[in-house]
């Protein structure tokens, strides 16, 4: 997509910074590039969004300081990209997560919420799979929860806290101790406000939130005969897309187009004729994309 979607972009900018965090880069200096990043791309080539992309972008960066500011606090191992490894003379392995110098590998899993329902589909795909029975790694999941977008803003305690309707001079709170709503609380905004990243955080821990929000989850290695049999399967894929001719031979992935949300792809896919995606200008190819893994 020549737009970004404001959750990937953000997304992708919180990854990049939990990887500068993890290299030992200055917190300010982390934080001030994410938002850079972000507000480079959100003005172009723009974001996706049938919303104000001003306010939607300065509460992504809200997120990007306060999510960056929380994780600096909490022990972050030195990470690596690891190496590709050959699974036979035609095939090799890239991974897609990070791994600390002991060998144990990291993901980054960025949801808008979470349930323990979630997952046994976070450990069965392929990008968790692929990387533990390739590495023999062990891996560690970092489920860090940032909210659903209701109305263009996204609803999460990294930037949306309450104050009190009587007394608006008493701290923001993110939970009440007695757990009811905040019925007839004022809702404020980070971006709206004059707390700083290092405050609101403090805040957070306060009203304990973060501990609901980042869970940190371990994926141990399956036994020697699932290792070899998953691997048996990675290549037998390869060895079938190897086999694909022209993709417009492949029959179209019909559950996925309409899935969580409409494929972005539709526009080629449903078009009446065959289109030039490169000339309609909503796409531009993968080679020229910046992607960023973990
Ligand atoms: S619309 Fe998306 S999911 Fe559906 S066939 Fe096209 S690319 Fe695949």
């Amino acid at each position: 997509m020549r737009r970004w979607r404001p959750r990937s972009l953000f997304d992708a900018c919180l990854r990049k910074g939990i990887f500068q965090l993890s290299k030992g880069d200055d917190l300010k200096h982390t934080i001030d590039r994410a938002q850079f990043d972000f507000m480079t791309m959100a003005s172009n080539p723009g974001l996706e969004t049938a919303y104000d992309p001003y306010r939607m972008s300065k509460d992504y960066c809200s997120i990007l300081s306060t999510s960056l500011t929380y994780l600096s606090k909490i022990i972050l191992l030195k990470l690596h990209y690891p190496a590709v490894v050959p699974l036979n003379s035609t095939t090799e392995w890239e991974f897609s997560c990070f791994a600390d110098d002991s060998g144990q590998l990291h993901r980054w899993v960025i949801v808008s919420d979470w349930s323990d329902s979630d997952l046994p589909g976070e450990m069965h795909n392929w990008r968790t799979m692929g990387d533990l029975v390739v590495s023999r790694c062990p891996m560690m999941l970092h489920i860090f929860s940032v909210g659903r977008v209701v109305g263009g803003r996204p609803t999460t305690p990294w930037c949306r806290g309450y104050r009190h309707p009587a007394m608006p001079g008493l701290r923001t709170r993110f939970k009440r101790t007695t757990g009811k709503e905040f019925d007839g609380w004022h809702t404020v905004w980070l971006s709206e406000i004059s707390h700083s990243a290092e405050e609101w955080v403090d805040l957070m821990i306060r009203d304990k939130v973060t501990d609901e929000l980042v869970r940190h989850i371990t994926v141990n290695v399956p036994s020697d005969t699932i290792c070899e049999d998953v691997i048996k399967q990675i290549t037998s894929e390869a060895m079938a897309m190897k086999e694909i001719g022209d993709w417009r031979d492949m029959p179209m992935s019909r559950n996925s187009c309409d899935g969580y949300f409409p494929c972005p792809y539709q526009n080629v896919c449903y078009a009446e004729k065959l289109v030039d995606i490169e000339g309609m200008g909503l796409y531009k190819k993968r080679s020229t994309v910046q992607v960023h893994k973990g």
